[in-house]
């Protein structure tokens, strides 16, 4: 299920087979929902035997869907060893977004993030990612029809558990079948890979794909971003948005804009001051900006932004030029808001011990798709 295009055709090319073999599976798995090869009735009865002997079709094992009361859906998935993953469905108007895990746990523990507070266990692999966007669509009946204007799937936004680009190879083949017009043919619009700042992987990102990219930068200085994101002081602010600014820059299209998103924490990063210094920090940048109060769990003394200043950082950035939302706080009520996604991980890091970015070993790797190691400190 996770083989990008490429690597179907290789597999393909393995039995002699050509590439319309392997874009033909492409589409029974990804349009129709079909996982079983007997059902593949375009391909030859000798291909379809060979192939049961030689491979499988396999998709995640879901184990619960929960449905909030405001229509938000969570999906959560067994993925082995005791671990669970989490994919959460946000319908809003004619739009539904899909928010996808791309990690089991996160290794970067950024101190207001549920997900960072479980601890890391493992990379999801392609089939595991891209197999979120599989279930939902086939459970809202998506594969069934061809026809687009039945979507229930319209977007998705590489923001559950995980730090997307320290997955880099099988997020990057996710992303693009999301985007393959065999695939699920989403615009590179309705296709956004969140980071939090890897910088090294970014700055090859380009070099993969052309999805939208979004920037958790949540502190307008250096000071406050090193207590937030803690990979803030092996790549701090200026870097990130440099880097940032290279791949906007390298997308043919003009007008993209890179989503700078900022959670509001009560008293932490919410006054006038950080306002004004943010709006100084990005007046060169195109951006669009994304506020998101801050969502409370258990392990944290972090508090919500009070309304007020939420609307008064709101209107200093609107004033100031820039495009500013806020993201409403979507299905609550079954642990399905930003920051809420802990789904269940065996922490494989001991969290006493931290764990750093092999910075050095990915520079020195030439331009192959080489994922970001993680070494212990
Ligand atoms: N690892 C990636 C993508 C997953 S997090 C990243 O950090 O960008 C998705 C978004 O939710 C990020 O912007 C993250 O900072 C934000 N977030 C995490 N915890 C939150 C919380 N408790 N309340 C609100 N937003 C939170
Ligand atoms: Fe990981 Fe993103 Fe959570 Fe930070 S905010 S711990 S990078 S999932």
């Amino acid at each position: 299920m996770g083989l990008s295009e490429e690597k179907l055709v290789a597999f393909f090319a393995e039995f002699g087979e050509k590439k319309f073999r392997a874009i033909q599976v492409m589409k029974w798995i990804h349009q129709l929902g079909v996982t079983d090869f007997d059902e593949m009735t375009n391909l030859s009865k000798g291909l379809r035997e060979k192939l049961k002997q030689v491979a499988e079709v396999r998709a995640p094992e879901l184990m619960q869907r929960l449905d909030s009361a405001d229509g938000t859906a969570k999906f959560l998935f067994r993925v082995g060893g005791g671990n669970a993953i989490e994919t959460v469905y946000i319908p809003d108007g004619d739009r539904g977004t899909l928010c996808v895990s791309s990690q089991v746990g996160c290794s970067l523990d950024c101190s207001f993030c549920a997900t960072g507070k479980q601890g890391f266990n493992r990379d999801l692999d392609a089939f595991e990612i891209i197999g979120q966007v599989w279930h939902a669509a086939k459970s809202f009946g998506q594969l069934d029809t061809a026809n687009v204007a039945d979507r229930k799937v319209t977007n998705v936004v590489m923001m559950g558990m995980g730090e997307p680009l320290l997955n880099f190879e099988n997020v990057v083949d996710s992303m693009n079948l999301m985007m393959h017009d065999n695939a699920y043919g989403l615009s590179k619009r309705r296709v956004t890979l969140s980071t939090s700042g890897v910088v090294p992987a970014l700055d090859k990102l380009a070099d993969y794909t052309d999805v939208s990219l979004a920037i958790s930068l949540h502190a307008s200085n250096d000071e406050i971003r090193n207590t937030l994101v803690p990979i803030n002081r092996k790549y701090p602010i200026a870097v990130l948005l440099d880097s940032a600014q290279r791949y906007i820059e390298r997308m043919p299209d003009v007008r993209r804009k890179i989503t700078i998103e900022y959670t509001l924490i009560d008293k932490v990063n919410d006054r006038p001051e950080h306002a004004r210094e943010l709006i100084e920090l990005l007046k060169d940048v195109p951006v669009k900006i994304n506020l998101i109060p801050f969502n409370p769990f258990n392990l944290s003394n972090y508090k919500r932004v009070s309304e007020g200043a939420l609307r008064r950082f709101q209107k200093m950035l609107i004033d100031a030029g820039f495009t500013t939302t806020v993201r409403t706080t979507r299905g609550d009520d079954i642990d399905a808001a930003c920051g809420q996604l802990a789904g269940q991980v065996q922490d494989r890091t001991r969290r006493s011990q931290r764990y750093k970015l092999d910075a050095e070993a990915l520079i020195a790797s030439s331009s192959d798709v080489i994922p970001v190691k993680l070494v212990q400190d």
